[in-house]
């Protein structure tokens, strides 16, 4: 029989109607695997037995063919989205032993639609990282790792090495300032941030509320059309959720894209980019163009502030978020004479050294004196921003980027550890697109002189998501591959 871990969604549903195997075969074989594979320290809980449990209930369900859209699959789930009386600490100290009460509403939605969980997935703390080096847990390890460990990305790391190690069928994901894309690119698979407000935020914890994003991660292009299309969808218990009905974008997928036109922007052309992932780049528009696509140049003016800008506004929105891991009211607690005392004691124990940062960053550019200078200042180019793609899209129909101006680095690379500021400068191709609320999907182009993955960012307008996955299903079944080799 083949390897049942190795299975898309697609497949593993079609196996599962045919009756070729059975949904509980399916997650036992994702349960070994996910203990063979431990020391990539993907998991931070596993949850065998209710995955099992679920499993038997979908297979009753196929049985009688009432299942639902992903009846039957084993899902891992960030360990930043609440999961009712499954441990839930967005792999930070503070939080360590909260038993959420209720759910998220991604994952109930997909617990809904028929997944199982297999359980909760590493990532950086607060979900405030690139590399996945800021959990309590510890790094997890890249699958394509040769002989140093190098970093999965963050802050997604688990579920993009979990979906690359075959430990999962699909993971969630969440993206502030390019978590889902940066970590599918390190990792060889595919991950979509939708538009801001598709998905609702209910039940996730916060980063930055006007950037934070849940969105798949997962082997195929279909595979994460699949998993949004379930994910997505107004909640009232989220009031920037949208109301905007949410399309099959499954059906979408291998359609022709003759005529549509894909932007390349010129600003992207930064220096420091690698010149493997430049000639991967020209080579995805080059496939484009082939298939029908009209390429254009577009301008991207004030791309050259969107570090600057994300690492005003995310460390002030976090800031304010975290604000309420007091020790009294929420989060762990470690006494002190008095109230500010225990405060202070309670904080300084419970967060670590990158969410501290921001903090700081945060309260200070939100303070008196400082916030017109930053705050208001930052928010006003992210206005413009948001202006540059709405300029470029009446030009392009969809924009083509890389995702990451580098492949993996390695886990505790000095550069990085000693600057943060050159950890921050990973994100430049993605924090924008975070900035300007637009779904983007990263997906892998090929392998660079090390054997590495490289992905390509496809941006949309806002919720034209359909127009991402049409392009990026061309350009996967022109260019990718998938496993790791
Ligand atoms: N790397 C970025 C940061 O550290 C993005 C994180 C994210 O998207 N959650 O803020």
């Amino acid at each position: 029989m083949t390897d049942l871990t190795s299975l898309t969604i697609a497949e593993a549903k079609s196996g599962l109607s045919k009756k070729e195997f059975s949904a509980v075969e399916l997650t036992e074989s994702y349960i070994k695997n996910m203990e063979n594979k431990r020391s990539l320290n993907a998991f931070v809980k596993e949850t065998p037995e209710l995955a099992l449990e679920q499993a038997k209930i979908s297979q009753s369900k196929i049985n009688s063919d009432s299942g639902g859209k992903l009846e039957g699959i084993p899902l891992g789930i960030k360990d930043l989205f609440c999961t009712k009386e499954i441990e839930t600490t967005a792999c930070s100290q503070i939080l360590k032993g909260f038993v959420p009460p209720y759910e998220s509403t991604v994952t109930a939605k997909l617990l809904s639609a028929g997944a199982n969980f297999l359980g909760k997935l590493n990532m950086d703390e607060f979900a405030m990282g690139g590399s996945n080096e800021t959990s309590i847990f510890g790094p997890v390890t890249n699958p394509w790792s040769k002989a140093t460990p190098l970093v999965p990305g963050g802050s997604s790391g688990g579920s993009a090495a979990a979906v690359a190690a075959d430990m999962c069928a699909a993971a969630t994901g969440t993206d502030t300032g390019g978590s889902i894309r940066q970590p599918s690119s390190f990792c060889g698979v595919t991950g979509i941030k939708p538009t801001y407000g598709r998905c609702s935020r209910y039940g996730i914890i916060a980063f930055a509320s006007s950037l934070d994003q849940a969105g798949p991660i997962a082997k195929t292009v279909e595979d994460c059309a699949l998993m949004l299309e379930v994910m997505s969808g107004h909640d009232s218990k989220d009031s920037t959720s949208s109301k905007i009905m949410v399309p099959e974008f499954s059906k979408v997928l291998g359609q022709n894209i003759k005529g549509m036109r894909i932007g390349i922007p010129k600003e992207y052309r930064v220096d420091g980019l690698n010149q493997e992932i430049a000639g991967y780049w020209d080579k995805a528009a080059q496939i484009l163009k082939e298939q029908g696509a009209e390429i254009v140049e577009v301008s991207l003016p004030h791309t050259k502030y969107a570090l600057a800008v994300y690492y005003i506004i995310a460390p002030a929105e976090a800031s304010s978020n975290l604000a309420r891991y007091d020790g009294l009211r929420y989060g762990n607690r470690v006494n002190g004479d008095t109230l500010d005392e225990m405060y202070v004691n309670s904080r300084t124990a419970g967060f670590g050294r990158e969410v501290k940062r921001r903090i700081m960053i945060g309260t200070y550019v939100l303070s008196a004196g400082y916030y017109d200078a930053y705050y208001i200042k930052a928010q006003k180019v992210r206005r413009l921003i948001r202006q540059d793609f709405i300029d470029a899209f009446k030009k392009c129909d969809v924009i083509l980027t890389p995702t990451t101006p580098t492949a993996a680095f390695a886990v505790g690379d000095k550069t990085m550890q000693q600057n943060p500021i050159n950890m921050w400068l990973n994100d430049i191709f993605t924090v924008s697109i975070s900035l300007a609320g637009l779904p983007a999907l990263s997906l892998p182009i090929g392998l660079n002189s090390q054997g590495l993955p490289l992905g390509m960012q496809l941006i949309g307008r806002a919720f034209d998501e359909e127009s991402v996955f049409k392009a990026s299903s061309v350009l996967e079944k022109e260019a990718c591959f998938r496993g790791v080799k």
